[in-house]
């Protein structure tokens, strides 16, 4: 019997023993690609030398100093490394140990940087629907994802929840998509307004939606009035950045295709690649000075924050990044991944959409195209296809529709940065068998 508590209680998982470039090797020397990077998280592929030396030599050198009482080289190297590589004044780097806990240290900065600056009546955080940021508890209340919160809603933060940008599943036939973009954009306002203006504190959203509507990006001009709605209010915008960031869709921050700066940005996942667990909170130099000038504590810590050996891991993957430029090269086998995928499913009876950014792309499947009709979510559709992937030698992450029978299942793909047009030809491959198992409706 194992004595591991698998997320999935009932999965039978096979061990995973080594990884080699984009591949996961299981017990038994089966290769699987790695199409998802596990979920965005393996920018890199498995087994860098750069990083795994990098961590050794931390281990070696210093693996812990708690930051009440020191800083360290590789954090002081890394937020510098970030800040001259972010767009806009993010200008300070606060480390923690993932995504969630980016999520709540940025919603916690929020509030107390109203509180310092004298405006304590703002308290509301508004966050859109089908967004996920996290899972712990004030994570999950910002996050929109009805499965996720369902059982826990009764021990949730009150939060708002406005429209999220899905142009395939929301913008109507006779609205351009500049228009839709206005429109959905424009809920912000009308929620601040019933709020009380004063009263709201940060609106949050993934520039790139990741883990529940699969690698949707906004519409043009969409972030723009959002960023105007906010500056109008006094409302800080946060992105969550922790899944489509650090180079995921083609620039480091997924921002700067927005033309937009925000106040508080959250990275992870590909910060550690995976080597490390590691996640990052960046905020205008202006935050941070309202709480140095201020109480000159930020009111917040966990024991692991700007952990050495994460730190280090995190400098060695940015440091590969931005030396073998391969942002540039996600843009470009982006693009190619993007044209294998509509060459394979383009006209697929079962594939109603294919979307996103970079290396970070998704395939909305649904029961009729024409009507967009997603399948019955009893079906189950992504893990019937995630369950053939894998068979095949495939990681591609899963997503359920939604519950009400509106939106439909997703495949998420995230391959590392690093993937050949090969390599990238056969995860499309690969996939076409899965998503050919679907019995055709
Ligand atoms: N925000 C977003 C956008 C995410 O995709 C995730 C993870 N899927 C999180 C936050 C939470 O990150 P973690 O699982 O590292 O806590």
């Amino acid at each position: 019997m194992s004595h591991v508590f698998p997320r999935h209680c009932h999965a039978t998982l096979p061990t995973a023993v080594g990884g080699e470039g984009c591949y996961l090797i299981d017990q038994d020397g089966k290769r699987y690609f790695d199409g998802s990077g596990g979920a965005a998280v393996s920018c890199l592929g498995h087994s860098n030398p750069r990083v795994t030396e990098a961590i050794k030599a931390q281990a070696d050198r210093l693996a812990f100093a708690h930051t009440g009482f020191f800083t360290s080289e590789p954090a002081e190297a890394l937020a510098d490394l970030l800040v001259a590589n972010a767009p806009g004044d993010l200008d300070r780097v606060y480390f923690v140990s993932g995504g969630s806990e980016a999520v709540e240290a940025a919603i916690k900065l929020a509030r107390q940087y109203h509180v310092e600056r004298g405006e304590p009546e703002r308290r509301h955080l508004i966050a859109r629907r089908q967004s996920y940021h996290g899972n712990t508890l004030g994570a999950l209340s910002a996050g929109g994802n009805a499965l996720r919160r369902a059982q826990f809603a009764p021990i949730l933060v009150e939060m708002s929840h406005i429209a999220p940008c899905y142009e395939y599943a929301e913008r109507a036939a006779d609205e351009t998509p500049e228009a839709y973009g206005q429109r959905v954009a424009n809920e912000l306002e009308a929620e601040i307004l019933r709020l009380g203006p004063n009263s709201v504190m940060a609106f949050i959203a993934e520039p790139v939606v990741g883990a529940t509507l699969g690698a949707v990006p906004a519409v043009p001009g969409y972030f723009k009035r959002v960023r105007e709605i906010c500056d109008q209010y006094g409302v800080l915008l946060i992105l969550d950045e922790v899944m489509c960031g650090m180079g995921r869709t083609g620039t480091l921050f997924a921002h700067e295709a927005e033309g937009i700066s925000p106040d508080i940005v959250c990275i992870a996942k590909g910060l550690g690649a995976g080597y490390q667990p590691i996640g990052a909170m960046l905020c205008t130099d202006a935050i941070y000075r309202t709480l140095a000038d201020g109480s000159g504590l930020f009111q917040h810590g966990h024991t692991y924050l700007g952990h050495p050996m994460a730190t280090a891991a995190g400098l060695a993957v940015v440091q590969e990044l931005l030396e073998r430029d391969l942002v540039s090269q996600v843009k470009a086998r982006g693009e190619y991944l993007a044209k294998a995928l509509a060459a394979r499913f383009g006209d697929h009876p079962h594939v109603g959409d294919l979307r996103g950014r970079g290396l970070f792309r998704g395939v909305e499947i649904v029961a009729d195209r024409d009507t967009k009709r997603p399948f019955d979510p009893a079906f189950g559709v992504a893990g019937k296809i995630k369950k053939a992937a894998f068979a095949e030698g495939l990681i591609c992450y899963p997503m359920p529709g939604t519950r009400d029978g509106k939106h439909g299942d997703h495949i998420l793909l995230a391959p590392p940065f690093i993937a050949t047009e090969a390599e990238l030809d056969q995860l499309v491959a690969m996939l076409g068998r899965a998503v050919e198992a679907i019995p055709r409706v």
